[in-house]
């Protein structure tokens, strides 16, 4: 009998096991269920089609013949609501059952809501995290002058960036000291502050929001907690994901933030396999668990997954995953480990404001294990071949590496 696949989730984690899986075994049957309508499409360019630099039908880079001549049998717009790790079935909220030698869970995480007094309900109030989103988030700024953004990580910086581009008035609401503020340290913070001033974004730091208001049901300001009144019209929220493991609920599969798995991406349950965001898989660089958000992590515990869900080898994930974004007129990258999973780590940093450059190192052990670059992000290559020969590295080298 030709082996069976499900695969719940058609992001980049899902979508690049079912091509390894087709790669590796012609006659396998492949099931990639998945919520959305679209197949996979590149988050990542979401922000430049917020921007309006890229079509939204652009972002899509798998059609959905690819899956027919590749045999993967792809069913959008259908939710899993159920998993049976006993009976090994899949089941969906249309009432079918998809049954599995073998099962990935790539599904993700959710944006987690806006909860703010008079927040229930008003349109005008926006996540960042889906096509649709993105479609949404387009129109509504197409016909406003002022938006307000909530949030100290990437996607509230995202969306930051990409309503200034289309020219609103931004004020962007941090209740941390500075952005990403677990990972920076007040130069990195001082330095993204300049970078988003010089671009015209209007930074507020220590503040959340206190109530929405709205007429007719539409976002028209907000108050936040320090008392500051801002009209707007829409207002974009970054607060992080609640990772999509709810269909997992009756089942023995451990799951902690996301789905717990070893390093080579197996839960606690034979046959059932984590990949991508959801995944809190084991990580050899820091010695515990790990959880990311990054596109080339997701992709490649796609790979690493699905080769291990073939059986003929077992292989463990040891990428180190990078994130790069712009950061306003500049640029980003975040490579590896950082503090915020494990916060006994070493840090060493360096700024130069004239230049607009800041590098921020991450040890653990000695070992080099993650960083954090803004404005010249070159040494990223450099860095992620130091992260991987996991080398106890000597005090003066270190310095020699930090040097900006
Ligand atoms: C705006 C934006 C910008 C980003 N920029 C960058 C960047 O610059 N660099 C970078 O490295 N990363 C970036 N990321 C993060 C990166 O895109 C993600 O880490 C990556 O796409 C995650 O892929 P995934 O396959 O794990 O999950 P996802 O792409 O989230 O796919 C999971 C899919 O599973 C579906 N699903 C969940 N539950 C169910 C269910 N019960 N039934 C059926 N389907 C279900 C979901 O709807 C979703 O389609 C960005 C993300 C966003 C949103």
């Amino acid at each position: 009998m030709p082996a069976q696949y499900v695969i719940i989730g058609n992001g980049v984690a899902g979508t690049t096991a079912a091509e390894t899986l087709r790669k590796a075994d012609a006659q396998c049957r492949i099931v990639l269920i998945d919520d959305e309508p679209y197949p996979l499409y590149n988050r990542v360019a979401l922000p430049n089609v917020l921007k309006g630099r890229t079509l939204p039908e652009r972002a899509i880079i798998r059609q959905i013949p690819w899956h027919a001549e590749n045999r993967i049998e792809l069913l959008l717009e259908t939710t899993v609501t159920r998993v049976d790790t006993d009976a090994k079935i899949v089941t969906t909220a249309d009432g079918k059952d998809f049954a599995y030698d073998k099962l990935l869970i790539a599904s993700g995480g959710r944006p987690n809501p806006l909860r703010a007094p008079g927040a229930d309900g008003v349109r005008g109030i926006y996540s960042f995290q889906t096509l649709d989103d993105t479609k949404a988030l387009i129109a509504r700024a197409e016909r406003s002058k002022t938006a307000v953004t909530v949030g100290g990580s990437f996607i509230a910086y995202e969306l930051t960036e990409g309503f200034r581009h289309r020219n609103l008035e931004v004020h962007w609401l941090v209740r941390g000291p500075r952005f990403l503020h677990r990972i920076t340290d007040e130069d990195g913070g001082a330095l993204v502050d300049l970078l988003a001033r010089e671009v015209g974004v209007q930074t507020h730091y220590g503040e959340t929001l206190a109530e929405v208001r709205a007429e007719d049901g539409e976002v028209t300001g907000v108050t936040t907690q320090s008392g500051m009144q801002l009209d707007c019209q829409m207002i974009g929220a970054g607060l992080g994901l609640t990772l999509r493991t709810e269909f997992l609920r009756n089942t023995p599969v451990k799951v902690n933030v996301g789905v717990v798995t070893n390093e080579y991406l197996e839960t606690n349950v034979p046959d059932v396999y984590a990949a991508g965001d959801v995944a809190e898989f084991y990580d050899p660089y820091i010695g515990t668990h790990n959880q990311m958000g990054t596109w080339n992590n997701a992709s490649s515990h796609g790979r690493t997954a699905a080769t291990n869900m073939l059986g003929q080898q077992r292989i463990a994930y040891t990428e180190v995953p990078y994130y790069t974004s712009t950061m306003f007129e500049s640029q980003m990258a975040a490579i590896g480990s950082t503090p915020d999973v494990r916060p006994d780590m070493e840090t060493l940093s360096r700024v130069d404001m004239n230049a607009r450059v800041y590098r921020r190192l991450f040890f653990y052990e000695g070992r080099l294990a993650g960083a954090v670059l803004i404005g010249d992000i070159r040494v990223r290559r450099q860095l992620m071949d130091v992260i991987k020969a996991r080398e106890v590295i000597p005090v003066d080298e270190r310095q020699k590496l930090v040097a900006v």
